[in-house]
């Protein structure tokens, strides 16, 4: 495996199918249902015009891939950005299907992209390409097929305008079609903190398992958009010490801790975490590798690779992003026994939401935060006991044992259902 050049190891569906046979393969996995589960059953293309303010048509490219329908509709979000490829599409639809099945709700797995530059581009263009890719993909999404949610610079907004240009075409207002909404076309309280909130129940559990307590953990988190900011949050009010945050564009230090909500805010009016004034600039690659309990990198793939995994200081990490660790990484992190949450546990506080989203939209009944909340933390602290019970028994680490807890219960459905012919 270490024979992997930079561009292999980084290649997410790679990352995907090297984990998921080595899990196949402890669970002796029948070969059939291996031929089944290793590759997505649904792969869309679509090339599609989109006019620009300046007049000029432009044709962006979009992907949606289902990997596996067999415990319900397909599930996942669509992101947006200039490096969207088939095969991180394809990685990320797999992802969904295993982490809908880690935390055991009734979905598939299911992953959308358009190449486009998100931040070059107005709200207009951004609407019209958002409703023409929809238009594009229309007969393979709906509420019991594909639902869609947000992910890499996708949002609320993105959702409404999904939902209506879909409930357009069939002449009837569907809500259930996407999750992720505004609250007032149907989305549900708690969804937009819900992915951080999971991460921070899992943050929780994890020090519990270590015998450690909130106030004596120094927390780094990497990234600073839906993910990265609602963790940092939700940990400083419950009493973690959040030194270090790094973004794209600079990092932050602060050893007695920094002040969320006074970034969060900075944030919101400079576009930017840099020259946050309570606290040192820090260069965003050190932090990675900085000294501190708890190390939640939530921005985006590949950032603990071969070349930075050895000088990991952290004890615990706990991924918000999406396959933020390399293969190789994972075996590094093990010589070194860090304690790995994986991303398809970490991260499912917001499918989970989104599973509650799509209940209330088809029982047309809204639950209030607290129930929302109550449900999510049950869901994401049973998940853990799961993952990290089946990881001791069965003598592997939490990722592993995360995959393994989820093929086997996709491949008993499948087992069930039988093969149509
Ligand atoms: N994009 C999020 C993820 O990767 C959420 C998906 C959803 O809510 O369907 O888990």
């Amino acid at each position: 495996m270490h024979m992997l050049t930079l561009e292999q190891e980084i290649n997410p569906w790679e990352a995907q199918a090297a984990r998921f046979d080595f899990a196949a393969q402890k669970l002796n996995l029948d070969e059939g249902l291996w031929k089944v589960l290793r590759y997505p059953a649904r792969e869309i293309i679509v090339h599609f015009p989109v006019m620009l303010d300046t007049g000029k048509i432009e044709v962006f490219t979009g992907y949606r891939v289902q990997h596996s329908v067999a415990r319900g509709p397909a599930k996942g979000g669509i992101r947006y950005a200039p490096d969207v490829s088939l095969d991180e599409v394809r990685a990320l639809a797999s992802w969904m299907t295993w982490k809908c099945a880690v935390v055991n709700i009734p979905f598939g797995g299911a992953k959308g992209g358009v190449i486009c530059d998100p931040k070059q581009m107005s709200m207009g263009e951004l609407e019209r390409m958002t409703r023409r890719y929809t238009a594009e993909i229309i007969e393979f999404i709906g509420p019991e097929k594909d639902v869609p949610a947000p992910d890499m610079n996708t949002n609320e907004q993105t959702m409404a305008w999904i939902m209506d240009t879909y409930s357009m075409h069939m002449r009837q207002t569907c809500n259930a079609v996407v999750t992720g909404k505004p609250i007032n076309l149907g989305g549900s309280r708690g969804r937009r903190e819900a992915t951080g909130r999971g991460i921070s129940v899992v943050c929780d559990h994890a020090l519990k398992h270590h015998a450690m307590r909130p106030e004596d953990c120094r927390v780094i988190v990497q990234g600073f958009g839906n993910v990265g900011s609602n963790a940092a949050r939700l940990l400083a009010a419950k009493g973690y010490k959040v030194i270090g945050l790094a973004e794209y564009d600079g990092g932050l230090f602060n050893p007695n801790g920094l002040d969320i909500p006074a970034l969060v805010e900075y944030r919101a009016s400079n576009g930017t975490v840099v020259g946050f004034p309570e606290a040192e600039a820090a260069d965003p690659r050190e932090l990675l590798v900085s000294a501190c309990d708890i190390l939640i990198p939530a921005a985006t793939e590949n950032v603990i690779t071969s070349r930075n995994a050895e000088r990991i200081q952290a004890k615990i990490i706990v991924e918000g992003a999406n396959g933020p660790t390399t293969t190789i990484a994972d075996e590094i992190l093990a010589d070194k026994n860090v304690f790995v949450v994986p991303d398809i546990l970490s991260n499912a506080g917001g499918v989970t939401a989104s599973y509650f989203e799509w209940v209330q939209d088809r029982m047309g009944y809204f639950w209030t935060e607290k129930e929302v909340n109550g449900r999510l933390d049950q869901i994401m602290r049973d998940s853990f006991t799961d993952v990290v019970s089946y990881a001791e028994k069965h003598k592997v680490n939490n990722r592993i044992a995360a995959y393994m807890l989820a093929i086997d219960r996709v491949a008993y459905t499948i087992q069930q259902r039988g093969i149509y012919a």
